[in-house]
């Protein structure tokens, strides 16, 4: 499709369709060259301002797809709009323009990407309904109760505190103790939305033939069609991307990490630290067979993985393989490893609740919305600013006044209302063309 955005669109359309489009139904027809050959048969839709995705005048056209075809297409388009300034569009600019011309909000524009990145069916999911504006809606709705709480305050600042019975007639220990409370909610189920969105990172570290393969596989197992069906899903050739509960787990293989002196090998070891450094888990997986019940790995690579692991903040999961080999099934006393065997599946689901659980995953039920990294910062720094003008509440309006003042205006930056143009730039850059 080749759509065109911009103010008064309308006599360009008519020259390109050779009629006069009527708005927002679909035309039918060829769309010729400057030499009155025909170059596609196309359907147009034409929107006009301020109707449309963008706000401004669109047109749309959907030719038969062929690379070579919407290339003439899109020449020719570019041709005949030479006059009135067409130009390709930068990556992500039509829902830059949507949210300039206030057609959404930026919590909204977000999802539009997040909804086409989305790496899992809930995380699609969750990102429809960011862009329908459940997120925002619950942003606003905290706003609402801020500006109400600030109001009051104003009308203290307006009068000598002579004719006022103090502060605490206003219950404002208790509005903001209301307010904390929606927030760190709203905060909860962010947190879920920044989860579905980007996933976990878990790194399998074990001695060789520990079963760190079949253990991946068995994880994949009801998965693997759409890993492998889905271009882009695996992110790195040292990674692997699964799914669980909705939930894009990315699996760092740590094969292949063996002491060398080899300067070229010893790079591709930075390399894969590096990767190991972003583990949320490290999965520390042993041989059952392998007899005493140990108080920690011995094998040096192995420790090296885990250290590297832990020292960036990863928790520690150990896991023992292999117990379809064990005639005694239960665990000896004191060893409280998580216990499963790759090859029958047995324990891999109470590994999977483990994962999730470590990530800190509630549900699907908590998680309703896509959210990023970018949101939660936001709602902690108006949560700060929240708990900051309880503590000052002593002090009279003014500080406390100021410190609302800055919880809004966080807040604000999550949908937009105060937010950097190089945020801005930031956040639509990462867009892709035609977006
Ligand atoms: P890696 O070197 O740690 O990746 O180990 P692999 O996944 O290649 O497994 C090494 C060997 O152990 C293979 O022959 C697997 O079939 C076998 N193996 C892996 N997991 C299990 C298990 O749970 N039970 C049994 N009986 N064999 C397993």
């Amino acid at each position: 499709m080749i759509r065109v955005s911009g103010p008064s669109l309308g006599p360009f359309a008519r020259d390109l369709l050779g009629r006069e489009p009527i708005p927002r139904h679909a035309h039918y027809g060829p769309v010729r060259d400057e030499h009155g050959e025909i170059l596609d048969h196309c359907l147009a839709l034409y929107f006009p301002s301020p109707h449309s995705y963008t706000g401004e005048d669109v047109l749309e056209l959907q030719g038969h797809g062929g690379p070579v075809v919407m290339q003439l297409l899109l020449s020719h388009v570019l041709q005949a709009g030479r006059a009135l300034g067409l130009r390709m569009a930068r990556p992500g600019e039509f829902t830059e323009r949507a949210f300039l011309n206030d057609k959404m909000d930026l919590a909204q524009a977000e999802a539009v990407a997040d909804l086409i990145d989305a790496g899992s069916a809930q995380a699609a999911r969750m990102a429809a309904r960011s862009l329908g504006g459940e997120f925002s809606a619950q942003v606003h709705q905290l706003v609402a109760q801020l500006i109400e709480v600030r109001m009051l305050i104003e009308a203290c600042l307006d009068f000598p505190e002579e004719e006022l019975d103090g502060l605490e007639s206003f219950g404002f220990a208790d509005r903001l103790e209301r307010l904390s409370a929606a927030l760190q909610s709203l905060l909860s189920r962010a947190r879920q939305g920044v989860l579905v969105r980007e996933g976990m990172n878990v790194v399998i570290a074990g001695e060789p033939n520990v079963g760190k393969s079949s253990l991946l596989n068995a994880l994949a197992r009801d998965d693997i069609a759409i890993v492998t069906d889905v271009p882009g899903t695996t992110r790195d050739r040292l990674s692997q991307a699964i799914v669980i509960d909705g939930v894009p787990l990315n699996i760092i293989d740590t094969a292949g990490i063996r002491e060398t002196d080899d300067p070229v090998e010893r790079l591709g070891i930075e390399r894969a630290r590096r990767e190991i450094e972003k583990a949320d888990v490290v999965l520390w997986l042993a041989d059952a067979t392998a007899g005493t019940v140990e108080a920690g790995p011995t094998d040096p690579v192995v420790m090296q993985i885990i250290s590297w692991a832990t020292a960036a903040g990863a928790s520690l999961l150990p896991v023992l393989n292999k117990i379809d080999l064990l005639g005694e099934p239960e665990a000896p006393v004191g060893d409280d490893r998580l216990r499963l065997s790759a090859l029958t599946g047995q324990g891999i689901a109470d590994l999977e609740q483990r994962l999730l659980s470590l990530a800190g995953w509630q549900g699907s039920a908590e998680a309703s919305f896509i959210a990023r990294e970018r949101h939660l910062e936001a709602l902690r720094e108006a949560g700060a600013h929240l708990a900051m003008a309880a503590q000052v509440l002593e002090q009279g309006p003014e500080l406390m006044a100021e410190e609302l003042r800055l919880a809004q205006q966080a807040l604000g930056s999550i949908t937009g209302t105060f937010t950097a143009d190089d945020l801005l730039g930031e956040i639509f850059s990462r867009f892709c063309i035609g977006k």
